[in-house]
């Protein structure tokens, strides 16, 4: 059964040398959010970056959809699916090709803005426009490299996070879910948050720096918000623990610490993008804000984690090569191994 939703807009704009198409499967708020893309591309074009890529004239495709259900259906199905950073959560994402990067491809998923708290708000808007244009700019050595790397993990975990009585396949089962989620972690944090920190500094770097720095208060509010469920999830998992009688209290923890580590660590790739660009107020600002109102809430070993990620973050350089990304890369990896650790979960890790 086709699932595919009519075009509901379908409009040309021309902003400079850059053409804006737009196709949207919904109507309310497109027109708005037409204005914001035009306004942040009237900045972009200003920037000899953006004219400096030869003839070729800049294509921009914003699809405005319900949800990413049909896009994230088609990739899938095509294999071109990356391992991170997809799903049809996303309330926003650009696809290029690296061969074109003139030519944006960049999809806004209504549904997942509004969940987000985004759909409403101008400058998150702007912002998140802002950044999904940056992508194809912020391309480097360094990111082109990082396209070519893989994480190899192989985790191994303490005796001690499962009980001794345990049911062996479900034991297999626990160790693979945690494995899944190390990977996820390590993925998105050593491989692709480089890409985005440059992004964002770039964003910050042609003035979007009110923008980004509203999107990030946001984030902290809203973490800040989810924290304080933390504490009945933790009862939740010491209770699942009991009455499964598969994991110990200790793999509770470490599930709960790897739980933090995916939800809140990536606001280092936020922080980062200020220190490099020297906007040392806004860092701090933000820095102490997510310190006290989310950092402050989780174990020590995941709060060690942020100030290492987010000072190698801010000091990587565009101009790498394969090799040097890789040791750039392990070392992201190591500061993550070193909380994952002290949790019962050691870590091999090879990059190739
Ligand atoms: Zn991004």
């Amino acid at each position: 059964m086709s699932r595919a939703r009519p075009v509901k807009h379908f409009s040309l704009h021309r902003i400079g040398e850059t053409e804006l198409r737009v196709i949207a499967d919904v109507e309310d708020g497109v027109l708005h959010l037409i204005d914001i893309q035009i306004q942040v591309l009237q900045k972009f074009s200003n920037d000899v970056r953006w004219q400096r890529d030869g003839n070729a004239a800049r294509t921009i495709t914003l699809f405005i959809l319900r949800n990413l259900e049909s896009l994230v259906q088609h990739l899938a199905a095509q294999a071109a699916l990356p391992s991170m950073g997809w799903g049809r959560a996303r309330p926003i994402l650009n696809v290029y090709d690296l061969a074109h990067p003139t030519a944006s491809n960049i999809f806004v998923n209504q549904e997942g803005m509004e969940r987000a708290g985004y759909w409403n708000d101008e400058p998150a808007l702007s912002a998140l426009l802002a950044h999904e244009l940056a992508h194809p700019l912020a391309e480097c050595e360094t990111t082109h490299a990082l396209r070519n790397l893989t994480l190899i993990l192989h985790p191994r975990f303490a005796a001690n996070l499962f009980r001794p009585d345990a049911n062996a396949a479900r034991v297999r089962e626990w160790k693979r879910t945690l494995e899944q989620q190390v990977r996820e972690l390590f993925d998105k944090l050593c491989l692709y948050g480089p890409r985005e920190v440059l992004a964002n500094a770039l964003v910050l770097e042609l003035r979007f720096t009110d923008a980004l720095l509203h999107l990030d208060v946001e984030n902290v509010r809203r973490a800040a918000a989810s924290i304080v469920i933390r504490p009945a999830l933790q009862e939740q998992l010491q209770a699942q623990v009991e009455t499964e009688r598969v994991l110990t209290h200790r793999a509770a923890a470490a599930l709960l610490a790897l739980g933090d580590m995916q939800s809140h660590l990536d606001f280092a790739l936020e922080t980062a993008a200020f220190y490099r660009q020297g906007k040392l107020a806004e860092a701090k600002m933000l820095e102490r804000a997510f310190q006290v109102d989310v950092l402050a809430h989780v174990d020590p070993e995941v709060r060690a984690v942020y100030p290492a990620l987010c000072d190698q973050l801010a000091q990587l350089p565009q101009n790498l090569t394969r090799a040097q990304t890789a040791l750039q890369v392990k070392q992201l990896a190591g500061i993550l191994d070193r909380a994952l650790r002290a949790k019962g979960i050691g870590m091999e890790c090879q990059v190739v």
